[in-house]
């Protein structure tokens, strides 16, 4: 497989017009795509260019639209030492990503207009990536009073998609005025759906390892209870209900359920759930502690099948990053969280597409349009003329290990460290500059 040529006027990564040869858009024929002012200008067979535009020779590439993460932690403000804005978004642009949702659970915690701005702000700056901060939907993640949700609305950064992520909005009447609060501003609230006294204490899925394990065991139960609770809730208000990360074949039959009735809930599947199962607890390796919890080879396969007939709406990360010393120590004392964004195009190839169940235009749709859609962002989601010329180049041909010292994130904790996935990230596109070249940051 030939690695793409860059001319050199392209490496400079200055140039406004640039021609990408011959890549498969969407998995299909190679046709040529040709990008103007941050704009895809025209995709077409055999384009004429001119000398001075940078040229990009994509055989054998397949270009998507800018993959688009509903749920990623980049820790700043308040844990630099795991991620910054700027490292978090560097290893997004590297994992073929445009855009991110940022998730509220910094310190402080993203609760009012001031602390989302900044952290928008911060994203504009590093210019890697568009950051869509998500704002908390109680005070402090404390649970018990709604926070700023219309001045989060109105600031610069726009929120639409508010979250409590790393605990649940377990208070019923709280999730029911957070849900009737968003509706007047077509915004969305992401649940993470988790009964708080169904789950304390818990390390893994419950079942028969965690017994063998002694480790407190995670009912499936736990997270589908909230699920059906808030599915009915946001079909009571007529409001929009985002599930985060769903684990169970269970929460993917009440989502299936919920979806049949035409009621407002969309959610997510991580690529961790995707392709990893519970037995990866057995050596008590903390690298594999995730919250929901990794669960049975049954779970996976109605997970995978959810997200191919699009009962589950989007693949999301939940990248996690986490320091060293919070991982390495042993398994209850370790943190949950597992980081995502430089593996997870690699992971749905493996886990969905090898096997048939997704083709490139399906990973389009889960990667990029619907989670751009529930995200409330323009400019994302699409590839094709008009748009702004957001995109990646994928070289679906290689088998590598994962290697984490590669990674551009702050933190090490992949659970895929040395194992072989397909696939690479050659080029990603924001509104026509390159963010990645020859698979390394161009920026
Ligand atoms: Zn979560």
């Amino acid at each position: 497989m030939a690695s793409p040529v860059v001319s050199s006027t392209a490496m400079t990564g200055a140039a406004a017009t640039w021609l990408i040869r011959g890549a498969r858009v969407l998995g299909s024929d190679p046709a040529d795509i040709r990008i103007a002012d941050g704009v895809i200008a025209e995709i077409g067979r055999d384009l004429d260019h001119d000398v001075a535009t940078a040229r990009l020779d994509a055989d054998g590439l397949i270009a998507l639209p800018g993959l688009v993460d509903l749920h990623t932690h980049l820790r700043e403000p308040g844990r630099e030492d795991a991620e910054t804005v700027l490292t978090g978004t560097a290893a997004a642009a590297l994992g073929g990503f445009t855009a991110v949702h940022a998730m509220a659970n910094t310190d402080p915690v993203a609760d009012t207009a001031g602390v989302v701005e900044q952290i928008w702000r911060l994203g504009r700056q590093a210019g890697r990536c568009d950051v869509q901060p998500v704002g908390a939907v109680t005070a402090g993640l404390g649970g018990s009073r709604l926070a700023e949700l219309g001045a989060m609305a109105d600031s610069a950064a726009r929120v639409r998609v508010f979250s409590d992520d790393g605990r649940c909005v377990h208070d019923a009447v709280l999730m029911r005025r957070a849900l009737e609060y968003v509706r007047a501003f077509g915004g969305v609230i992401a649940q993470h759906a988790q009964e708080p006294r169904l789950t304390e204490g818990a390390q893994v899925n419950e079942g028969e390892i965690s017994g063998r394990l002694g480790l407190t065991g995670w009912p499936a139960v736990a997270e589908e209870a909230i699920i059906a609770r808030d599915c009915l809730l946001a079909a009571h208000v007529g409001s929009a209900l985002h599930v985060c990360h769903v684990s169970t074949a269970g929460s993917v039959e009440i989502l299936r359920w919920a979806k049949a009735k035409g009621w407002q809930v969309t959610a997510e599947v991580t690529p961790h759930h995707l392709l990893l199962t519970e037995e990866r607890a057995v050596g008590y390796d903390p690298v594999f502690k995730v919250n929901p919890p990794l669960r049975t080879a049954e779970d996976v396969a109605a997970l995978r099948a959810g997200l191919a007939d699009g009962t589950i709406d989007c693949v999301a990360t939940d990248h996690a990053p986490h320091p060293l010393e919070d991982k390495e120590t042993e398994w209850v004392a370790a943190a949950f969280g597992m980081t995502g964004l430089e593996t997870a195009l690699r992971v749905v190839h493996e886990a969905l597409v090898e096997p048939g169940l997704l083709d490139w235009a399906g990973v389009a749709d889960r990667m990029s349009a619907r989670p751009a859609a529930i995200g409330r962002l323009t400019g994302h989601g699409r590839l094709s003329p008009g748009e702004p010329a957001n995109l990646v180049l994928y070289d679906p041909s290689p088998r590598e290990a994962v290697d984490p010292a590669a990674h551009a994130s702050r933190s090490r904790n992949t659970p895929f460290a040395g194992m072989v996935l397909p696939g690479r990230v050659m080029a990603t596109f924001l509104r026509g500059n390159p963010t990645v070249l020859d698979g390394k940051l161009a920026r």
